[in-house]
């Protein structure tokens, strides 16, 4: 009897690409009876967040630890794109021998990388392993990397001097200052090592998407319009973190949970910059006193300020304290009675599947964008790094499912603005209109999930053409 079909699954670090990639792994198990290992490279412990995570896992995902790389080559100030594709070019040997110490037990039928590890598709064709991408962003920023290598041959100068909006296929145009960080320094290594994954998708038997044809119909049309050298374009989406994961469970989870069951219904606003997103010190001040301004309910997920850089945990999110000294002196005690502030972590899912939340202010990385989709919440929109911008931009003049938090002259939200979108999106006309939308869009989510919805049957066809090895 022929073995049960195996996938070897390549994450990059960061929450937001393990958590997408082990959902579609365990849909791949449930649904179609495929089993994987995640091989995961790395150049640390791993922080609590990945372990509880890991540690949770059902059966039929198991993982294994690559030896840590180093980068105590790197200058200090290297971006997060090269660290991250530096970190799969680095683990190359040790990906080698972990694949030639599994490989007789199992029958491999694929071998999955995200975004920034396609150096791993050598040793794919070295073993004679089918290689596909996960791509754990929107289908816009999919197709903007696979459009690249042509913006690179057309477009002189940087992005952002650009004239008129960048044309990527099937989407809204977007100015070039608001495309991917990476891109907006064409001199500096990260630019380079995007350009050049970008270049290696073509590479790629398929290329899995999270996201669905209702929510980026242009895109995801773009993406699949045949072409010579074009790879086959699977979305399945939303693949997101739903209900609650035993492990989790820590103080912070059962503190914010049962505070919200003692909140109105829809009253309460979360406050959260995802897993890497840190903001300055004044930032942080600003937001305070604009929550204290606003008197509207909230739940806010601190981290310690950084005035450096906007993705400073993104590499490991464990706290650097849990004390809350660097809020306004006040601020603690004027908003005792309406607002909870939780150090680090918190269990969005469950989160902002809670009766009591009416609203999310986030720095809209794609999970949490697709999270909140699917419980059918308004957003404000307030990007921070990475393609936040260009989500932004889908969110609030594309799908009109958010407001945008302006920043002033000096590059801040200030208290003002921070007042302002709040009270708007809780209890404002505007917040009225973009939460009757979301609700169209939860409905058109759980549709692309259900039975015969686009989603689930394009997993199917996936799944079968690898159990099948097509
Ligand atoms: N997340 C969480 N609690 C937090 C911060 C983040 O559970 O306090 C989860 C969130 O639900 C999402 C992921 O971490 O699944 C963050 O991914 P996203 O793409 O939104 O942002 P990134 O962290 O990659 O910038």
């Amino acid at each position: 009897m022929e073995k049960q079909p195996h996938i070897i699954m390549i994450p990059s670090p960061g929450m937001g690409h393990l958590i997408p990639l082990l959902q579609f792994a365990t849909k791949l198990s449930s649904h179609h009876n495929i089993s994987s290992t995640f091989i995961i490279p790395n150049d640390a412990p791993l922080s609590n967040s990945h372990s509880h995570l890991l540690n949770s896992l059902p059966n039929a995902i198991t993982y294994i630890l690559l030896p840590p790389v180093s980068f105590h080559d790197l200058p200090p100030d290297a971006k997060i794109e090269t660290r991250i594709t530096l970190m799969v070019t680095r683990s190359i040997p040790s990906l080698r021998q972990t694949i030639n110490s599994i490989i007789a037990d199992k029958n491999i039928v694929a071998l999955f990388v995200d975004l920034f590890g396609t150096d791993a598709f050598d040793v794919a064709i070295e073993f004679g392993i089918p290689h596909y991408l996960f791509f754990p962003a929107s289908a816009m920023t999919l197709s903007l990397f696979l459009h690249l290598p042509e913006l690179d041959q057309t477009v002189s100068g940087e992005y952002r001097d650009v004239p008129d909006p960048i044309r990527i296929p099937g989407c809204i145009p977007v100015h070039g200052k608001d495309l991917l960080d990476p891109v907006q320094d064409r001199k500096n290594d990260a630019y380079k090592r995007v350009l050049c994954n970008a270049k290696r998708y073509v590479m790629a038997k398929g290329i899995v998407v999270n996201s669905f044809k209702e929510l980026e119909g242009g895109a995801i049309g773009a993406l699949q319009m045949e072409g010579p050298g074009k790879p086959v374009v699977y979305p399945v989406g939303p693949l997101i973190r739903s209900g609650s994961v035993e492990s989790d469970k820590d103080v912070n989870e059962l503190s914010c949970l049962k505070w919200l069951d003692g909140q109105t219904r829809g009253s309460v606003l979360y406050i959260c910059f995802g897993s890497g997103g840190t903001l300055s010190s004044e930032q942080v001040n600003e937001l305070a006193m604009g929550l204290e301004l606003s008197e509207q309910r909230f739940i806010w997920v601190v981290k310690t300020p950084n005035d450096k850089v906007a993705d400073a945990t993104y590499f490991n999110n464990n706290s650097e304290n849990d004390t809350f000294d660097f809020l306004p002196k006040s601020f603690l005690e004027n908003t005792k009675n309406h607002g909870l502030v939780v150090p680090n972590w918190a269990p969005q899912a469950q989160i902002l599947s809670h009766s009591s939340i009416g609203g999310f202010l986030t720095h809209c990385g794609w999970n949490s964008v697709l999270e909140t989709i699917i419980q059918g919440v308004p957003m404000i929109a307030w990007p921070l790094y990475a393609e936040q911008k260009m989500n932004a931009i889908m969110l609030t003049k594309g799908l009109k499912v958010a407001l945008r938090a302006n920043l002033n002259e000096n590059g801040i939200v200030d208290r003002l603005e921070v007042a302002r979108v709040v009270k708007n999106l809780l209890v404002g006309e505007e917040g009225n209109k973009i939460r009757i939308r979301t609700q169209e869009l939860k409905e058109a989510a759980l549709c692309a999930l259900s039975n015969d919805g686009s989603s689930k049957r394009t997993l199917d066809q996936l799944a079968s053409k690898l159990s099948n090895k097509i």
